[in-house]
């Protein structure tokens, strides 16, 4: 039985399957390969996903959720029309939809799949994970890193073979670039970097922002309506500069319009540049690497499609990336490839968690010039290598101080209050005068994901220690059972149809944005279209259909 492989991303996800050893995409029933990751929820309570569910982000906004990858593994919860869902079960919505593409592809049942997640996600994120493939009715094989799925497709499918590779990956929200070896079956990943606020959608803003100043208007002032239209355009118009070296912007409901150019681009996000530098440096520097040493700059991601991105990192480097295929398919394509390699019983060894520590873990200090906002004091640092144990020391901050409070933190950020509070440990110290308490604070973190941390107060003679476990959000399998019962119980959009479900989401997201008569030509065509479902015959339907296609293409300027 065949093994599909599954990048779940936070903008787009899709899955690859190996047949007769070629990985080979499969297509969603709108005949794509990637599948947006956003869930909808429709009048009915039926679960839409994909191509359908994006346009519902804007004209049902407060029915739909995009971008929860970000909080896999937390217990943040999503309200779509009044109903709860966690991230995983959003996540496993996009992957049940995936699993039935595949059946229908494949003509079989498909049960396995090995899922893709970034390098540095932690345990309770690769649980998250898991969790979300069982709720899909999905065994999951195996969790695959990405840049290590995107090395393993780059040794196979270029003349790469194996080596040093960098993995710049761009996607729509996140940047993580990573040093990875690929030698005698072994993937081992040599240090991240990232930049978990820069991707495509800061390239779709600083478009936005430009069109606005030209135009002397405001875009922290535009309706979030209007302002999702704009993006919207902002996100066409870079695509266009992918193929182009220029295009307009022409934002019809305002009547306005602006030309770019990809030099006019480059020049633009200079900020943005500097902040890949930045980033790429790090995982050089962190994986004492230079440049000479990569033999492969592999591009992933859709936002690596950019030649202002290209040409950016051929200069970076002095060496031209190589791109295979899609830059946005690699990781999955290396996911199927290792499903591949799992069917064959083979094995390939991917290393990541179990050698290095992906983020800092530090306890906070007193910041003097605002002592509300206490500093992040790192203990164990980022890429250390597992287990690990590290010792600081701290002292009183004031005179007669009785109290101090450890607080225990993970993250690279300056302010404690931007990196995620693992706990606290709290202790009463005997008074003495400013900077003569010694207390001694020990970190050991181990290859399981446990925290040990002990702190030890030498006036008083007395010992503190707390154990933090990754398994703090995790489900039982009784309450995961039952969590798999209430999912099955919402219905999902039949099959058919899916083409007419996406104009009409499309035509309900068009008379969202616009006004006036264009809106009403807009209702009209919705209203034809729902006419002819209701009373006519296949072949006047997939007319109306195609009419229908051509005049909202032609409203948005395709
Ligand atoms: P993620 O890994 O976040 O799920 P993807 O790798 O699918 O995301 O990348 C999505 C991003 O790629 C979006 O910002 C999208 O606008 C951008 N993108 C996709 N195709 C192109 C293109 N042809 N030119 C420029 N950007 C693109
Ligand atoms: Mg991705």
């Amino acid at each position: 039985m065949a093994i599909i492989g599954i990048d779940l991303g936070t903008t787009n996800s899709l899955a690859y399957v190996c047949c007769d050893g070629k990985p080979t995409p499969i297509p969603n029933p709108l005949g794509q390969t990637l599948t947006p990751s956003v869930v909808s929820i429709d009048d009915d309570g039926k679960i839409l996903v994909g191509a359908i569910a994006r346009e519902r982000l804007i004209s049902h906004p407060t029915a739909s959720a995009a971008s929860f990858k970000r909080y896999m593994g937390t217990n943040k919860v999503f309200f779509l029309d009044g109903q709860t869902f966690t991230p995983q079960e959003l996540s496993s919505f996009i992957l049940r939809q995936l699993k039935e593409d595949a059946e229908s592809f494949l003509g079989e049942e498909v049960t396995e799949a090995v899922i893709s997640v970034p390098a540095y996600f932690n345990d309770h994120q690769r649980y998250a994970t898991k969790e979300a493939g069982k709720l899909a009715g999905l065994h999951v094989e195996r969790l695959i890193n990405e840049p290590s799925a995107a090395a393993l497709a780059a040794s196979q499918i270029s003349s790469a073979d194996e080596g040093s590779y960098l993995v710049f990956d761009f996607g729509g929200g996140t940047l993580d670039v990573s040093i990875v070896d690929y030698f005698d079956n072994v993937i081992e990943i040599i240090a991240v970097s990232g930049d978990n606020h820069l991707g495509g959608d800061d390239f779709d803003e600083i478009i936005a922002r430009r069109f606005c100043s030209l135009q002397q208007m405001s875009y922290d002032n535009l309706e979030p309506i209007q302002k999702a239209s704009l993006l919207r355009l902002a996100e066409d118009c870079k695509k266009q500069l992918t193929s182009q070296n220029q295009t307009e912007l022409i934002w019809e409901t305002e009547n306005k319009n602006m030309t770019l150019t990809n030099m006019d681009l480059a020049k633009l996000c200079q900020g943005l540049f500097d902040r890949i530098c930045q980033v790429n440096t790090n995982a050089l520097q962190d994986s004492n690497r230079t440049i000479a040493d990569i033999d492969e700059i592999v591009l992933v991601g859709g936002s690596s499609k950019m030649p202002v991105i290209s040409f950016y990192l051929q200069n970076f480097f002095q060496k031209k990336p190589c791109t295979i295929g899609s830059p946005d398919e690699i990781v999955a394509m290396g996911a199927g490839i290792y499903a591949g390699i799992k069917e064959r019983k083979q094995d390939i060894r991917d290393l990541v968690l179990t050698d290095i520590c992906p983020f800092t873990l530090g306890t906070n200090v007193i910041n003097h010039s605002d002592v509300d906002n206490p500093i992040l004091s790192p203990i164990i640092e980022r890429n250390s290598i597992l287990p690990c144990s590290k010792t600081n020391y701290f002292t009183n901050v004031y005179s007669g101080q009785t109290h101090i409070s450890i607080g225990i933190f993970q993250g690279e950020a300056y302010y404690c209050r931007d990196n995620i509070k693992l706990g606290s440990i709290e202790m009463d110290i005997l008074p003495v005068p400013v900077n003569q308490a010694h207390i001694e604070v020990c970190f050991s973190y181990d290859i399981n994901g446990i925290l040990e941390v002990e702190v030890t107060d030498h006036q008083k003679k007395q010992k503190k220690k707390k154990v933090l476990t990754s398994d703090r959000f995790r489900m039982s399998d009784a309450e995961l059972n039952e969590r798999l019962e209430t999912l099955q119980s919402y219905k999902r959009m039949p099959p058919g149809g899916i083409r007419t479900r996406l104009v009409l989401a499309r035509g309900e997201r068009l008379f969202a944005q616009l006004l006036g008569p264009r809106r009403k030509q807009v209702a009209d065509a919705i209203q034809q279209l729902q006419n002819a479902i209701q009373e006519q015959s296949d072949p006047q339907i997939s007319n109306c259909l195609r009419m229908t296609e051509k005049f909202f293409d032609h409203l948005e300027g395709f």
